[in-house]
């Protein structure tokens, strides 16, 4: 099956000759092939959506949201097939496939406040007979750039805002993972909303490059690795274009010894495993402070308890990492953390699983002592692996915490609400968890990375979208008496 784009209200053949294949990372069986798309296709979205947009922006809100409410029933109808998609091209379980779409649905229906969220501020006689007041509008062509890891949720932390906004919107999905997002789009058109308003170009840096220099385009969402997000964000700026660009992560997770232990070992696993660690909130440098052996003992019986398999088979918690390529790439990082100094505790590297020979599978591995300035340390692995870390002090968990070139999350354990205080007020990371393994902020707050894990101001989700998606005008207005006819 060869996938198209969907511009102006139809689906229609990329303009590149070259294909790419979709596979099921638990198979490797060809799904489908993605076009690599090209200029030519980015230039098509984007005249579709200016010539959509004048209209879109003037309609109320109160009416944009109407198409809204009738997204989240047809989501809500189409859950399942959604998962089944999701799992069969990402590999992650179905469990995590239907979560992912909670938080989608969510967003939807948060965004179905824009009425209220929009709302302007008025101050009557800023000076004798001068009212002054700032309206929110719309910003005009936004896009969206979007990884493999969460297929069916990552789109909606914009989409939803960017419509109700009074936006038109044109999303590229992860080439690894497009058959989810054409399976909405194709939902999509049962809400007969204007052609081009919303528009699906698939394809690689080139089609991600042309679509944030398009002169047309004004605001870029980006959810990706650090180096592309940087990427991003640089190239956008140069061109004067709103950017918001969320990037990797290695996420410390401090454990304190007045922890309970066997709760706190199956939430961290939990975060370290779950969709097989290939989440931007995962737990990957696991840090025990104090209580070394009995914390070590209580996570490797937690991690080993965890079945690895196809995402569809009943019983199993953790499916294949994407790619072969992302698996070559994982062992070779647990190599060299061997090689560095570091102890596996657990390896997963030889998983096998009966019926998926074929699987890019890793079964739960956990290192310990790696150095702490090594590769292994300071790399994103984005695979099941659990780094070990043992601190003697909670100020020693701090300082390493704080020196990770990422901020997208921290998480404490521990009985102490004076610890737990301390922590949240002190860990550099945008997304804080106490007694939590995957710190994910609901619909109605920002998604809130910091340092090298986002670029820019204004983060997805809750009012910084509406922020995102608007901006301000502010009017002073006088009416001088002289001025007006008496009546
Ligand atoms: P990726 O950076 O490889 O790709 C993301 C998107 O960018 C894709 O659509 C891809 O086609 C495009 N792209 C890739 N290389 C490009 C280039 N050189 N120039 C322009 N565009 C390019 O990321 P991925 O492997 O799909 O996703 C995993 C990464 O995303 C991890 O680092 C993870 O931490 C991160 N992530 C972050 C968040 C967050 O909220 N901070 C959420 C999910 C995933």
């Amino acid at each position: 099956m060869r996938l198209r784009n969907y511009i102006g209200g139809e689906w229609r053949d990329s303009h590149s000759t070259n294909y790419l294949e979709v596979t099921n990372p638990a198979t490797q069986e060809v799904l489908a092939d993605v076009p690599a798309g090209s200029a030519a296709d980015v230039n098509d979205a984007v005249e579709a959506a200016v010539k959509a947009y004048r209209e879109w922006s003037r309609t109320p809100v109160s009416q944009r949201i109407q198409f809204l409410f009738r997204l989240k029933t047809i989501l809500e109808q189409n859950r399942e097939k959604i998962a089944e998609t999701i799992t069969l091209e990402s590999g992650k379980t179905i469990g995590e496939a239907r979560a992912e779409l909670v938080r989608a649905i969510e967003n939807v229906e948060n965004a179905c406040g824009a009425p209220a969220m929009m709302q302007g501020v008025f101050s009557e006689d800023i000076a004798r007979g001068i009212d002054e007041f700032m309206i929110r509008q719309p910003v005009g062509v936004s896009i969206c750039i979007s990884p493999f890891n969460f297929p069916g949720m990552i789109p909606f932390w914009f989409l939803p805002y960017a419509l109700a906004c009074g936006n038109a919107f044109i999303l590229k999905p992860s080439e690894k993972v497009p058959l989810t997002m054409v399976l909405v789009f194709e939902l999509m058109e049962q809400l007969d909303l204007p052609k081009g308003i919303l528009s699906l170009v698939h394809g690689g840096q080139v089609v991600v490059d042309a679509l944030i220099t398009h002169p047309d385009v004004r605001t870029v969402s980006f959810v990706g690795s650090s180096h592309v997000a940087r990427h991003v964000y640089a190239l956008g700026a140069a061109h004067g274009k709103r950017v918001q660009a969320q990037g990797g992560a290695k996420n410390p997770v401090v454990i304190l010894p007045d922890a309970d232990l066997h709760m706190t070992s199956q939430i961290v696993a939990d975060s370290v495993y779950g969709c097989a660690g290939q989440r931007c909130l995962a737990a990957s440098d696991i840090i025990t402070v104090g209580n070394r052996s009995e914390v070590t003992e209580s996570l490797v019986e937690a991690a080993k308890s965890r079945v690895t398999g196809f995402g569809l088979d009943e019983g199993v918690h953790m499916g294949p990492v994407i790619t072969a390529a992302s698996r070559e790439r994982i062992s070779g990082l647990l190599e060299k953390g061997v090689q560095e100094g570091g102890r596996l505790l657990l390896d997963g590297r030889k998983a096998k699983v009966a019926g998926y020979e074929e699987g890019n599978f890793i079964a739960p591995t956990i290192i310990e002592d790696v150095p702490l300035d090594g590769q292994l340390a300071g790399t994103e692995i984005f695979g099941p692996v659990m780094n070990l870390i043992h601190f003697k002090t909670i100020d020693d968990a701090i300082t390493y915490i704080n020196r990770n070139r990422y901020g997208n999350m921290a998480c404490l354990f521990t009985s102490s609400g004076q610890s737990a205080r301390r922590f949240r007020n002190e860990a550099e990371a945008g997304n804080i968890g106490i007694n939590i393994g995957v710190a994910a902020p609901v619909a109605q707050f920002p998604f809130s990375g910091w340092k090298d894990s986002f670029y820019g101001d204004l983060h997805g989700q809750g009012s910084h979208a509406i922020e995102f998606f608007t901006q301000t005008k502010v009017v002073i207005e006088r009416w001088p008496k002289e001025w007006s006819r008496k009546f």
